[in-house]
């Protein structure tokens, strides 16, 4: 079942949205090579808290046997990591390097999602490109994410978008619905068909994620049973967004 919020819900939720928004801006400003990844994590979760959230992704579950509850306030990816990277003090970003980083904030009882792929100091065209790529195929997704549209349409945009630039989407991962719980349905994948799934309709808050590889799209989860990694060692980019479905275009919610 698809949860429709109330204006009400709705008004609640963007408190969510803007916090994991701020985050991300506090990102970009403080993203150079020499700071670690564990630095990133603390200065994320200063700024949710100091905005009276709190950072949602920290201790979420794993659901296996062994794998410890995820420990950190990001997910921070870097390079040939496509997502769930564990920040670490030993992890220092080097110039040229490339970074996702994806995060949630919660609060008055609603999630706010999203991710952005930073480069770090100056990187090359090939990273340059990648990371534009995966921002587009969200966007050409979004164009179908209107009332009266399948969910299929968007998946379906998204996909058809980035393999016709000669990249790979993973398949393995998707978007999701959002809300009271950080994953709520649908499941919204990065490729599918045109015309299938569920009707979109407005009061739908939806985090659609773009995750694409420079190359095939095979992945391996890492020894700490979190991170995920291309397999063939190629680059991967990641571009999430909370998105509200309207009688019209959709409302972004995570970009202030
Ligand atoms: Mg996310």
């Amino acid at each position: 079942m698809v949860d429709i919020k109330s204006k009400r819900e709705i008004e609640q939720m963007k408190e969510a949205c803007r916090i994991t928004a701020l985050v991300h801006k506090k990102m970009k400003e403080v993203i150079k090579p020499g700071i670690t990844t564990l630095e990133l994590d603390k200065i994320a979760e200063k700024v949710i808290r100091d905005e009276g959230g709190i950072p949602a992704q920290k201790g979420y579950p794993s659901g296996e046997k062994g794998i410890p509850d995820f420990p950190a306030t990001i997910c921070a990816s870097i390079n040939d990591e496509v997502i769930h990277g564990i920040p670490s003090s030993k992890i220092k970003l080097k110039e040229g390097d490339i970074i996702s980083i994806d995060l949630v904030s919660y609060k008055n009882g609603f999630n706010g999602d999203a991710a952005r792929t930073y480069g770090v100091g100056k990187i090359n065209e090939k990273s340059r490109k990648l990371i534009e790529i995966t921002r587009q195929a969200f966007f050409e997704g979004i164009k179908f994410a209107k009332a009266g549209n399948r969910i299929g349409d968007v998946c379906h945009a998204i996909g058809e978008f980035v393999e016709k630039n000669g990249y790979s989407v993973v398949k393995e991962f998707q978007g999701h619905g959002i809300g009271r719980s950080m994953h709520e349905d649908p499941g919204i994948p990065n490729y599918g068909k045109a015309g299938k799934g569920i009707k979109l309709e407005p009061g739908m808050t939806l985090a659609i994620e773009p995750m694409v590889i420079d190359g095939k799209p095979d992945i391996l989860v890492l020894d700490d049973g979190w991170t995920i990694i291309t397999e063939d060692g190629s680059l991967s980019a990641h571009y999430e967004n909370t998105i509200l479905i309207t009688e019209k275009e959709p409302e972004i919610l995570t970009i202030i």
